[in-house]
């Protein structure tokens, strides 16, 4: 599985999955665009990159801003002259159960992880019709799919980027771009690594292959998806949890 000399745009890829996402693609010989809201982030990933050998541009951006998202896909063009592949990972939590949530919380939540790959995905989307070919991979979370305790926001964000890219794979089918989301299980992250271990030992000794995943359990799925070995795989919602809430 090669993605010799693709051009790839990762969001949120300064640390977490999209970085694991991010050093995959190099690895697979992929150009890599880091992006992150977190420009100082994204210049050390960025870094990485260059250390597989391939080219790297790191650009500060807020996915939930289009104005910022225009730019950065801009100055992908510029750059590269293309965007073969499109890995939309940023994303947030603010988490509270239902009477504690405040609109802020919700608004900021669906801001991010659901408005920013309507922005991300319609900036780039022409570039790839224009080519008539292209790999958009959503992260969403296995909370998508089961909904969660205390982040109703987050999940609903996440179960509608499902919705979202079975639409986006229908729309886009006849343009040859395939378009699938991720469902990651409990990854080993910086947003995990937040939580109280008296909270988190228990959720991991109710997942079947009794580990948490890495950053690079996905990267692995998201290279595979976005090479050519994946051209009659288009909608799907593929979980990566280690059985985890299966
Ligand atoms: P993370 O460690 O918090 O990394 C997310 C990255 O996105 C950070 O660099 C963050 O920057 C950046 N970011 C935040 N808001 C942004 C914005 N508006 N525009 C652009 N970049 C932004 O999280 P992660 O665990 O790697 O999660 C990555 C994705 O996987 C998310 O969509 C998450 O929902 C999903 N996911 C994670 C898990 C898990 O267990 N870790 C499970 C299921 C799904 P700052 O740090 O500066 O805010």
């Amino acid at each position: 599985m090669i993605l010799e000399d693709r051009v790839a745009i990762v969001t949120g890829a300064g640390q977490g999955i999209g970085r694991g996402i991010a050093l995959k693609l190099a690895e697979k010989r992929a150009h890599v665009v880091v992006s992150d809201i977190n420009g100082q982030t994204a210049r050390e990933t960025a870094t990485e990159v260059r250390a597989f050998g391939r080219r790297a541009l790191a650009l500060q951006a807020d996915v939930s801003n289009r104005a910022q998202v225009e730019k950065m896909v801009q100055a992908t063009l510029q750059e590269f002259g293309t965007v073969d592949i499109l890995i939309n990972n940023a994303g947030i939590a603010r988490s509270a159960t239902l009477l504690k949530l405040t609109d802020k919380d919700w608004d900021e939540v669906l801001a991010v992880n659901l408005k920013g790959i309507f922005h991300t995905t319609q900036a780039v989307v022409p570039h790839m019709m224009a080519a008539r070919h292209g790999k958009i991979v959503n992260i969403s979370s296995i909370y998508g799919r089961t909904g969660t305790l205390g982040d109703s926001n987050y999940a609903a964000s996440k179960a509608g980027m499902i919705g979202f890219t079975k639409s986006m794979a229908r729309e886009l089918a006849r343009y040859d771009i395939n378009v699938n989301a991720i469902l990651p299980g409990m990854i080993d992250t910086p947003l995990l690594q937040g939580i109280p271990d008296h909270y988190l030992q228990p959720m991991i000794e109710e997942i079947p292959l009794g580990r948490v995943g890495t950053p690079e359990d996905i990267g692995n799925l998201a290279a595979f998806l976005a090479s050519d070995e994946a051209p009659y795989i288009t909608g799907a919602a593929i979980e990566v949890a280690g059985g985890w809430r299966m």
